[in-house]
């Protein structure tokens, strides 16, 4: 499996990772599936609480609404944009998930009638010189996790997924402003 990750991304992860220092901090993936088996990071939750310098506990009202707003925004097409994982920092160790990363994330998707077909784990540190370190593997019910190959690459242009942050609002004259015409000598 190949996931892509944004350059936008990768610098809030530095900027995420930076300000927690030593503790874990961690949240939800969401992404687009582009190809067969190809997918997007097209966003990241932030949860900087709940982490210590060896584990992080993900509270799971603490991203309701980023899950909520992202569907919305992306129309409610979940065959293309859903829910793709987890990412948590591992501070102090290298980016391979630990024995507990392992059976969190196979509870994840063995989960009930509810639990997501996959989900990907990815795991980040700031490595030497302040640069992000990745690693990430693919989960799937009743079978051995597989390795996730992480690509760098820009976001297509006019990407959906991207909250509509500005929006050119053109001006209209309101019907209650008078206009140029009007004889003010008369009033
Ligand atoms: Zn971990």
């Amino acid at each position: 499996m190949i996931v892509s990750l944004p350059p936008d991304l990768i610098a809030k992860f530095e900027k995420a990772l930076s300000r927690a220092g030593p503790r874990e901090i961690g949240g939800v993936l969401v992404g687009e599936h582009v190809a067969d088996a190809e997918f997007r990071i097209v966003d990241i939750s932030v949860q900087h609480s709940g982490g210590t310098v060896s584990c992080f506990v993900r509270k799971p009202e603490k991203h309701k609404g980023f899950i909520k707003r992202f569907f919305r925004r992306t129309g409610a097409d979940y065959t293309r944009f859903n829910y793709l994982g987890e990412w948590h920092s591992h501070p102090l160790y290298l980016p391979v998930p630990s024995a507990v990363d392992f059976a969190q994330m196979q509870q994840i998707v063995e989960d009930g009638p509810n639990a997501p077909l996959f989900a990907v784990l990815l795991i980040v540190r700031l490595g030497e010189h302040k640069r992000i370190d990745f690693g990430a593997m693919a989960f799937t019910k009743g079978s051995a996790p597989t390795p996730v190959q992480i690509r760098v690459s820009e976001r297509p242009d006019c990407d959906p997924t991207l909250p509509n942050r500005l929006i050119a609002w053109r001006w209209k004259r309101p019907g209650w402003w008078p206009s140029s015409d009007v004889n003010r000598s008369e009033a």
